[in-house]
């Protein structure tokens, strides 16, 4: 099915149900509404000289204007490319380029960013670019005005001809170990995987999605909004970018019943909660569920959400860009011990194997190699990098995450890093994850992520960046070695510590090693 057909099957069940609700704007949309809306900009896209395949890029925070291009460009099977609000010049050239866009939706600016500005700046870089429409321009408002009959005919038959097969998305990953690189993915792909995911969470026409996470990533645009349309619950959106205290604001105030975040954002709601005390301003009782994913996601962190957030039936999902994202997930009927310490087993109509990364073989149970995924969820490639797909995708179909898992008797995955960020010392394979774990159990520390750094002697040591809680100062290489003897292998215990504000992120939340290893090398002298 399109994504189009499951929105006009909602629309016709929910027709009176919220769709979306935008606290910044201060407004909301029922099914119907929001189906007449992204009808009529489907039209206006036509009259703009969009056709069926055409990249349509969309360059803006969360906002409700996000989500009516989605839908939109969906009705016409254009295909939307989601552009990272953080990019700057170099960036947005380069996918206007890379993904050959001809037409740009975008916020004029976002903060310090002027993307109004970048976007004349790139158009004679830019032999594609045909149109920029920004939102807060009157082309934007002539683009939603109400469509003529014929107009709308048109949709609804360029909507019918569409097949789940066509390209509709292209999504950039996250770039946290490089530059990032452009999914390409089909109705069949994300419809699916949303669907699904909101499946595992029992997602009901009366559930409202609180949505922290970024839409340009496939957290906030598939497990979120296509989980909502599917099901005919309601997305919300509490602000253009992450703000923790406008997030629990729009929980109490919308009566959320669900919250995604990657872990990083429920670190950042529960210091909130502390800092104001358990009764606070924020009433959290109408949460149920929620999704946290994105990176490793720290067993403290989870059962703080279950405990203090209400979120007694919350999920962790484990996926990437390339795959929908979501290849397992936790169940809410899962006994807790395992929905807060494993990412949860394979997700319907999928396949998963943890390989030898050496020699491709499969792995038996409780070995760790890299994980593998095949199934509907396989993006059809990187756009226009053949050579970049063949890499990751093999002659079988399996996709090759690049990620290290292990998988016990029961089939419940844990993911123990990324390859990349496996640190060995002296011939010692270290998992980062196990030791960052440990931390979280340190009451002074807040947030803390371990990293490889270059040594002669070893030929890799580890360092610990950590986050201390509101008024602890210190924390040394003693204090933690004091801490840490007897209880870990002496070998993983760090031999830095490196107290930080705050560290380098990606838009979606991340913490980005590969910057941190580089800064790491230079403070180290
Ligand atoms: P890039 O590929 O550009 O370096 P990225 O891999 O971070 O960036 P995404 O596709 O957004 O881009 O993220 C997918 C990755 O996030 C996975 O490969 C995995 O490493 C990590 N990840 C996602 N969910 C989880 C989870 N629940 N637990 C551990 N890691 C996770
Ligand atoms: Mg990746």
């Amino acid at each position: 099915e399109t994504i189009g057909a499951t929105l006009a099957r909602t629309v016709e069940n929910y027709g009176d149900n919220v769709a979306l609700i935008d606290a910044a704007a201060g407004r909301q949309w029922t099914y119907t509404e929001f189906h007449r809306d992204v009808r009529a900009l489907a039209a206006g896209l036509l009259r703009l000289g969009v056709t069926t395949g055409d990249r349509v890029g969309l360059w803006a925070p969360n906002r409700f204007e996000w989500v009516l291009t989605q839908y939109a460009t969906a009705e016409i099977g254009a295909i939307l490319v989601n552009l990272n609000p953080a990019y700057r010049q170099n960036e947005i050239e380069y996918a206007l380029g890379q993904s050959e866009i001809g037409f740009v939706f975008a916020a004029e600016r976002f903060k310090d960013s002027a993307y109004a500005s970048m976007l004349a700046e790139a158009r004679p870089n830019c032999p594609d670019l045909r149109e920029v429409v920004l939102f807060e321009a009157p082309e934007w408002t002539a683009l939603l005005a109400d469509p003529t009959a014929d107009e709308l005919a048109r949709v609804a038959e360029i909507g019918a001809s569409l097949t789940p097969d066509d390209p509709i998305n292209i999504q950039y990953t996250s770039g946290t170990t490089g530059f990032p690189k452009g999914a390409t993915l089909t109705h069949r792909n994300i419809a699916n995987n949303g669907y699904l995911v909101g499946e595992l969470i029992n997602y009901t026409d009366a559930d409202r999605i609180c949505l922290p996470v970024p839409f340009y990533h496939c957290f906030g645009m598939v497990m979120g909004n296509l989980a909502a349309t599917s099901h005919g619950a309601a997305m919300v959106i509490p602000a253009p970018a992450f703000d923790p205290a406008a997030t629990l604001r729009a929980v109490s105030e919308y009566r959320c019943t669900s919250l995604y975040g990657v872990p990083t954002m429920f670190i950042a709601e529960l210091a909130l909660l502390d800092s104001h005390g358990d009764a606070s301003d924020y009433d959290l009782s109408s949460l149920r569920t929620g999704i946290m994913a994105g990176s490793p996601c720290p067993e403290h962190t989870m059962r703080q959400v279950v405990d203090r957030m209400h979120m007694r039936e919350v999920s962790i999902c484990y996926g990437m860009t390339e795959t929908s994202p979501v290849s397992t997930q936790t169940r809410i009927d899962d006994p807790l011990e395992l929905r807060v310490g494993t990412v949860g087993r394979v997700g319907p109509h999928l396949e998963i194997k943890v390989v030898d990364p050496a020699t491709g073989e499969t792995l038996r149970r409780g070995e760790t190699g890299e994980f593998c995924t095949r199934g509907y969820s396989v993006m059809k490639g990187y756009w226009n990098q053949p050579e970049k797909t063949a890499e990751a995708i093999d002659t079988d179909g399996w996709m090759h995450t690049g990620d290290l898992a292990v998988m016990d008797d029961n089939g419940y995955v844990r993911i123990t890093g990324r390859i990349k960020d496996m640190v060995i010392r002296g011939g010692e394979n270290i998992y980062p994850r196990e030791i960052e774990e440990f931390l979280y159990t340190h009451p002074d520390i807040l947030d803390a992520q371990v990293i490889g750094v270059p040594d002669a002697k070893y030929g890799e040591e580890l360092m610990a960046w950590v986050r201390l809680r509101d008024g602890v100062s210190d924390f040394t290489e003693d204090d933690l070695r004091e801490f840490a003897t007897g209880k870990i292998a002496r070998h993983k215990i760090p031999r830095y510590v490196h107290v930080v504000k705050d560290f380098p992120m990606t838009v979606t939340g991340k913490v980005r090693k590969v910057q941190m290893r580089a800064e790491s090398v230079e403070i180290l002298g």
